[in-house]
Protein backbone atom coordinates (compact mmCIF):
# COMPACT_ATOMS: atom_id res chain seq x y z
CA UNK A 1 0.00 0.00 0.00
CA UNK A 2 2.59 2.60 1.00
CA UNK A 3 5.74 2.99 -2.07
CA UNK A 4 8.61 2.99 -0.14
CA UNK A 5 10.65 6.41 0.76
CA UNK A 6 13.77 5.40 -0.62
CA UNK A 7 12.14 4.78 -4.16
CA UNK A 8 10.26 7.61 -4.03
CA UNK A 9 13.09 10.20 -2.98
CA UNK A 10 15.60 8.24 -6.07
CA UNK A 11 12.64 9.39 -8.72
CA UNK A 12 13.02 12.76 -7.52
CA UNK A 13 16.78 13.13 -7.59
CA UNK A 14 17.07 10.96 -10.88
CA UNK A 15 15.66 14.09 -11.90
CA UNK A 16 18.14 16.04 -10.94
CA UNK A 17 20.94 14.16 -11.60
CA UNK A 18 23.60 15.31 -10.37
CA UNK A 19 26.08 14.57 -7.16
CA UNK A 20 27.89 16.82 -4.88
CA UNK A 21 26.66 18.12 -1.54
CA UNK A 22 23.48 18.77 -1.44
CA UNK A 23 21.19 21.80 -1.96
CA UNK A 24 18.95 23.25 -0.48
CA UNK A 25 16.58 23.04 -3.49
CA UNK A 26 17.13 19.21 -3.45
CA UNK A 27 16.38 18.85 0.47
CA UNK A 28 13.43 20.73 0.02
CA UNK A 29 11.80 18.20 -2.85
CA UNK A 30 12.93 15.55 -0.64
CA UNK A 31 11.47 16.44 2.39
CA UNK A 32 8.30 17.42 0.77
CA UNK A 33 8.40 13.56 -0.23
CA UNK A 34 9.44 12.80 3.67
CA UNK A 35 6.73 15.02 4.86
CA UNK A 36 3.83 12.77 3.21
CA UNK A 37 5.46 9.70 4.09
CA UNK A 38 5.53 10.57 7.73
CA UNK A 39 1.72 11.74 7.42
CA UNK A 40 1.07 8.44 6.28
CA UNK A 41 2.36 6.54 9.10
CA UNK A 42 0.01 8.47 10.96
CA UNK A 43 2.82 11.32 12.92
CA UNK A 44 1.21 14.41 13.94
CA UNK A 45 1.66 17.39 12.07
CA UNK A 46 3.26 19.00 14.81
CA UNK A 47 6.02 16.68 15.03
CA UNK A 48 6.30 16.29 11.33
CA UNK A 49 7.06 20.05 10.96
CA UNK A 50 9.82 20.39 13.81
CA UNK A 51 11.37 16.99 11.88
CA UNK A 52 11.80 18.37 8.85
CA UNK A 53 13.34 21.47 10.18
CA UNK A 54 15.88 19.79 12.10
CA UNK A 55 16.19 17.22 8.79
CA UNK A 56 16.55 20.63 6.76
CA UNK A 57 19.45 21.88 9.04
CA UNK A 58 21.56 18.58 9.15
CA UNK A 59 20.98 17.65 5.46
CA UNK A 60 21.85 20.66 3.27
CA UNK A 61 25.51 21.19 2.26
CA UNK A 62 25.90 17.77 3.48
CA UNK A 63 28.51 15.73 1.06
CA UNK A 64 26.48 12.60 -0.92
CA UNK A 65 28.54 9.57 0.03
CA UNK A 66 29.86 8.41 -3.15
CA UNK A 67 28.43 4.82 -3.23
CA UNK A 68 24.52 5.70 -2.92
CA UNK A 69 22.65 8.51 -4.58
CA UNK A 70 21.59 11.39 -3.51
CA UNK A 71 18.10 10.27 -2.32
CA UNK A 72 19.73 7.37 -0.53
CA UNK A 73 21.77 10.36 1.38
CA UNK A 74 18.54 11.69 2.47
CA UNK A 75 16.95 8.46 3.46
CA UNK A 76 19.87 8.12 5.64
CA UNK A 77 20.03 11.19 7.06
CA UNK A 78 16.16 11.03 7.76
CA UNK A 79 16.47 7.27 9.31
CA UNK A 80 19.21 8.35 11.54
CA UNK A 81 17.77 11.05 12.61
CA UNK A 82 14.44 9.00 13.22
CA UNK A 83 16.64 6.39 15.11
CA UNK A 84 17.74 9.40 17.57
CA UNK A 85 14.47 10.75 18.19
CA UNK A 86 13.49 7.23 18.95
CA UNK A 87 15.77 6.93 21.60
CA UNK A 88 18.56 5.48 19.82
CA UNK A 89 19.19 2.16 21.45
CA UNK A 90 16.81 -0.45 23.09
CA UNK A 91 15.91 0.32 26.48
CA UNK A 92 15.53 -2.56 29.20
CA UNK A 93 13.36 -2.36 32.23
CA UNK A 94 15.13 -1.10 35.19
CA UNK A 95 14.81 -3.53 37.83
CA UNK A 96 17.96 -2.87 39.72
CA UNK A 97 16.18 -1.66 43.02
CA UNK A 98 16.01 -3.49 46.34
CA UNK A 99 13.08 -7.22 45.47
CA UNK A 100 10.70 -6.78 45.29
CA UNK A 101 10.58 -3.99 42.83
CA UNK A 102 7.24 -2.77 41.35
CA UNK A 103 6.16 -2.86 38.11
CA UNK A 104 2.82 -0.81 37.97
CA UNK A 105 0.90 -1.00 34.53
CA UNK A 106 -1.31 1.49 33.43
CA UNK A 107 -3.38 2.84 30.55
CA UNK A 108 -7.05 2.72 29.30
CA UNK A 109 -9.30 -0.43 28.84
CA UNK A 110 -8.98 -2.22 26.26
CA UNK A 111 -5.30 -1.19 25.39
CA UNK A 112 -4.11 -4.64 26.37
CA UNK A 113 -2.86 -3.79 29.80
CA UNK A 114 -3.93 -6.99 31.86
CA UNK A 115 -2.38 -9.33 28.74
CA UNK A 116 0.94 -7.30 28.54
CA UNK A 117 1.58 -7.68 32.15
CA UNK A 118 1.45 -11.36 32.03
CA UNK A 119 3.76 -11.06 28.72
CA UNK A 120 6.23 -9.07 30.90
CA UNK A 121 5.38 -11.50 33.93
CA UNK A 122 6.06 -14.62 31.83
CA UNK A 123 9.55 -13.12 30.55
CA UNK A 124 11.09 -12.24 33.73
CA UNK A 125 9.86 -15.75 34.74
CA UNK A 126 11.22 -17.53 32.21
CA UNK A 127 14.23 -15.60 30.57
CA UNK A 128 15.47 -13.61 34.20
CA UNK A 129 14.45 -16.32 36.23
CA UNK A 130 13.03 -13.94 38.63
CA UNK A 131 10.20 -14.82 41.21
CA UNK A 132 6.87 -12.67 40.55
CA UNK A 133 3.98 -11.50 42.29
CA UNK A 134 1.30 -10.55 39.69
CA UNK A 135 -1.99 -8.41 41.30
CA UNK A 136 -4.65 -7.22 39.71
CA UNK A 137 -6.23 -3.70 40.98
CA UNK A 138 -9.04 -3.45 38.53
CA UNK A 139 -12.34 -3.80 41.04
CA UNK A 140 -13.97 -1.57 38.37
CA UNK A 141 -14.85 -4.34 35.28
CA UNK A 142 -16.23 -7.17 36.77
CA UNK A 143 -13.75 -10.48 35.99
CA UNK A 144 -10.75 -8.26 35.07
CA UNK A 145 -8.89 -9.93 38.57
CA UNK A 146 -10.29 -13.23 37.60
CA UNK A 147 -8.97 -12.84 34.10
CA UNK A 148 -5.43 -12.23 35.29
CA UNK A 149 -5.50 -14.98 37.29
CA UNK A 150 -5.92 -16.96 34.53
CA UNK A 151 -3.28 -15.63 32.13
CA UNK A 152 -1.18 -16.23 35.50
CA UNK A 153 -1.98 -20.08 35.42
CA UNK A 154 -1.18 -20.00 31.67
CA UNK A 155 2.00 -18.80 32.11
CA UNK A 156 3.11 -20.02 35.50
CA UNK A 157 2.97 -17.49 37.29
CA UNK A 158 1.82 -16.38 40.42
CA UNK A 159 -1.00 -14.05 41.15
CA UNK A 160 -2.30 -12.11 44.89
CA UNK A 161 -5.43 -14.42 45.91
CA UNK A 162 -8.54 -12.35 45.03
CA UNK A 163 -10.37 -10.94 48.21
CA UNK A 164 -13.60 -9.86 46.99
CA UNK A 165 -14.83 -5.95 47.92
CA UNK A 166 -10.96 -4.64 48.51
CA UNK A 167 -10.45 -0.93 47.13
CA UNK A 168 -7.62 -0.87 44.96
CA UNK A 169 -5.10 0.84 47.33
CA UNK A 170 -5.76 -1.96 49.47
CA UNK A 171 -5.08 -4.88 47.33
CA UNK A 172 -1.77 -3.20 46.33
CA UNK A 173 -0.88 -2.88 49.67
CA UNK A 174 -1.83 -6.23 50.30
CA UNK A 175 0.34 -7.21 47.60
CA UNK A 176 3.48 -5.64 48.62
CA UNK A 177 2.78 -7.20 51.91
CA UNK A 178 2.91 -10.72 50.12
CA UNK A 179 5.68 -9.97 48.22
CA UNK A 180 7.57 -8.78 50.85
CA UNK A 181 7.11 -11.74 53.31
CA UNK A 182 7.32 -14.48 50.30
CA UNK A 183 10.39 -13.19 48.94
CA UNK A 184 9.24 -12.11 45.21
CA UNK A 185 11.72 -10.30 43.10
CA UNK A 186 9.01 -8.62 41.31
CA UNK A 187 5.68 -7.39 41.69
CA UNK A 188 3.22 -6.54 39.03
CA UNK A 189 0.28 -4.49 39.71
CA UNK A 190 -2.30 -4.15 36.99
CA UNK A 191 -3.97 -0.88 37.53
CA UNK A 192 -7.70 -0.62 36.57
CA UNK A 193 -8.28 0.81 33.03
CA UNK A 194 -11.41 3.03 32.27
CA UNK A 195 -12.41 4.07 28.70
CA UNK A 196 -11.42 7.27 28.99
CA UNK A 197 -9.08 9.20 31.26
CA UNK A 198 -10.63 11.03 33.94
CA UNK A 199 -9.92 12.37 37.25
CA UNK A 200 -10.83 9.50 39.49
CA UNK A 201 -8.30 7.26 37.34
CA UNK A 202 -5.83 9.40 37.65
CA UNK A 203 -6.47 9.92 41.70
CA UNK A 204 -6.14 5.74 42.00
CA UNK A 205 -3.38 5.30 39.80
CA UNK A 206 -1.52 8.46 42.08
CA UNK A 207 -2.34 6.64 45.34
CA UNK A 208 -1.69 3.20 44.11
CA UNK A 209 1.76 4.68 43.40
CA UNK A 210 2.70 6.44 46.68
CA UNK A 211 1.40 3.51 48.58
CA UNK A 212 3.70 1.21 46.42
CA UNK A 213 6.91 3.37 45.21
CA UNK A 214 7.23 1.87 41.71
CA UNK A 215 10.77 1.54 40.13
CA UNK A 216 8.86 1.19 36.67
CA UNK A 217 5.51 2.78 35.52
CA UNK A 218 4.47 1.85 32.31
CA UNK A 219 1.95 3.25 30.15
CA UNK A 220 0.54 0.07 27.70
CA UNK A 221 -0.89 2.47 25.00
CA UNK A 222 -2.50 0.72 21.57
CA UNK A 223 -0.30 1.69 18.67
CA UNK A 224 -3.49 1.74 16.42
CA UNK A 225 -5.40 3.93 18.16
CA UNK A 226 -2.81 6.79 17.00
CA UNK A 227 -3.15 10.42 18.27
CA UNK A 228 -5.40 9.02 21.46
CA UNK A 229 -2.82 6.82 22.12
CA UNK A 230 -0.40 10.01 22.17
CA UNK A 231 -2.75 12.62 24.28
CA UNK A 232 -3.26 9.65 26.70
CA UNK A 233 0.94 9.32 26.97
CA UNK A 234 1.10 12.82 27.76
CA UNK A 235 -1.79 12.79 30.25
CA UNK A 236 -0.40 9.91 32.48
CA UNK A 237 3.12 11.45 32.11
CA UNK A 238 2.08 14.55 33.57
CA UNK A 239 -0.27 13.14 35.87
CA UNK A 240 1.67 9.83 37.83
CA UNK A 241 5.22 9.91 36.00
CA UNK A 242 5.69 7.54 34.09
CA UNK A 243 8.97 5.60 32.96
CA UNK A 244 8.36 3.71 29.72
CA UNK A 245 5.92 2.71 27.66
CA UNK A 246 4.73 -0.59 26.23
CA UNK A 247 3.18 -0.01 22.45
CA UNK A 248 1.03 -3.05 21.26
CA UNK A 249 -0.86 -4.00 18.49
CA UNK A 250 2.25 -3.35 16.77
CA UNK A 251 1.54 -6.42 14.73
CA UNK A 252 -1.79 -4.23 13.18
CA UNK A 253 -1.22 -1.88 10.21
CA UNK A 254 -0.40 1.20 12.14
CA UNK A 255 3.11 1.76 11.29
CA UNK A 256 4.26 2.95 13.89
CA UNK A 257 4.28 7.01 13.96
CA UNK A 258 2.10 7.00 17.29
CA UNK A 259 5.92 5.79 18.75
CA UNK A 260 7.51 9.06 17.45
CA UNK A 261 5.16 11.14 18.80
CA UNK A 262 4.83 9.56 22.30
CA UNK A 263 8.31 9.86 22.62
CA UNK A 264 9.04 13.40 21.70
CA UNK A 265 6.11 14.47 23.44
CA UNK A 266 6.47 12.37 27.04
CA UNK A 267 10.30 12.10 26.43
CA UNK A 268 9.98 8.66 27.81
CA UNK A 269 11.59 5.86 25.80
CA UNK A 270 9.52 3.01 24.75
CA UNK A 271 11.18 -0.03 26.25
CA UNK A 272 8.17 -3.36 24.71
CA UNK A 273 6.24 -3.80 21.99
CA UNK A 274 3.11 -5.56 22.28
CA UNK A 275 3.30 -7.99 18.65
CA UNK A 276 0.28 -10.25 19.26
CA UNK A 277 -2.36 -11.70 21.39
CA UNK A 278 -0.06 -15.04 22.42
CA UNK A 279 2.04 -14.59 25.79
CA UNK A 280 5.21 -14.95 23.65
CA UNK A 281 4.00 -11.70 21.38
CA UNK A 282 6.43 -8.79 23.20
CA UNK A 283 9.58 -8.10 22.26
CA UNK A 284 12.54 -5.19 22.70
CA UNK A 285 11.63 -2.01 20.93
CA UNK A 286 14.61 -0.82 18.28
CA UNK A 287 14.57 2.03 17.20
CA UNK A 288 16.18 1.04 13.65
CA UNK A 289 13.14 -1.17 12.83
CA UNK A 290 10.70 1.29 13.83
CA UNK A 291 12.38 4.19 11.90
CA UNK A 292 12.31 1.66 9.01
CA UNK A 293 8.63 0.88 9.35
CA UNK A 294 7.66 4.39 9.72
CA UNK A 295 9.57 5.09 6.74
CA UNK A 296 8.08 2.35 4.52
P1 LIG B 1 -6.83 -4.22 29.02
O1 LIG B 1 -8.28 -3.87 29.13
O2 LIG B 1 -5.99 -3.03 28.74
O3 LIG B 1 -6.32 -5.01 30.18
O4 LIG B 1 -6.70 -5.10 27.70
P2 LIG B 1 -6.48 -6.67 27.54
O5 LIG B 1 -5.12 -7.05 27.99
O6 LIG B 1 -7.64 -7.40 28.11
O7 LIG B 1 -6.47 -6.79 25.95
C1 LIG B 1 -7.59 -6.49 25.15
C2 LIG B 1 -7.52 -7.36 23.88
O8 LIG B 1 -6.38 -6.99 23.10
C3 LIG B 1 -7.35 -8.84 24.17
O9 LIG B 1 -8.17 -9.55 23.27
C4 LIG B 1 -5.88 -9.11 23.88
O10 LIG B 1 -5.65 -10.43 23.46
C5 LIG B 1 -5.60 -8.13 22.78
N1 LIG B 1 -4.18 -7.71 22.70
C6 LIG B 1 -3.37 -7.27 23.70
N2 LIG B 1 -2.13 -6.97 23.24
C7 LIG B 1 -2.15 -7.24 21.91
C8 LIG B 1 -1.17 -7.13 20.85
O11 LIG B 1 -0.01 -6.72 21.04
N3 LIG B 1 -1.58 -7.50 19.60
C9 LIG B 1 -2.85 -7.96 19.35
N4 LIG B 1 -3.15 -8.28 18.10
N5 LIG B 1 -3.78 -8.05 20.30
C10 LIG B 1 -3.45 -7.72 21.57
Amino acid sequence: MFEGLSNRLGEVFDRLKKRGALSESDVSEALREVRIALLEADVALPVVKDFINSVKERAVGAEVIKSITPGQMVVKIVHDHLVELLGGTVQTLDLVAAAPVVVMMVGLQGSGKTTSTAKIAKRLSDRDRKKILMASLDVARPAAQEQLAVLGRQVSVATLPIVPGQPPVEIAKRALMVAKTEGYDVLMLDTAGRLAIDDALMAEVEAVRDATHPAETLLVADAMTGQDAVNTARIFNERVGLTGIVLTRIDGDARGGAALAMRSITGKPIKLLGTGEKMDALEDFHPDRIAGRILG
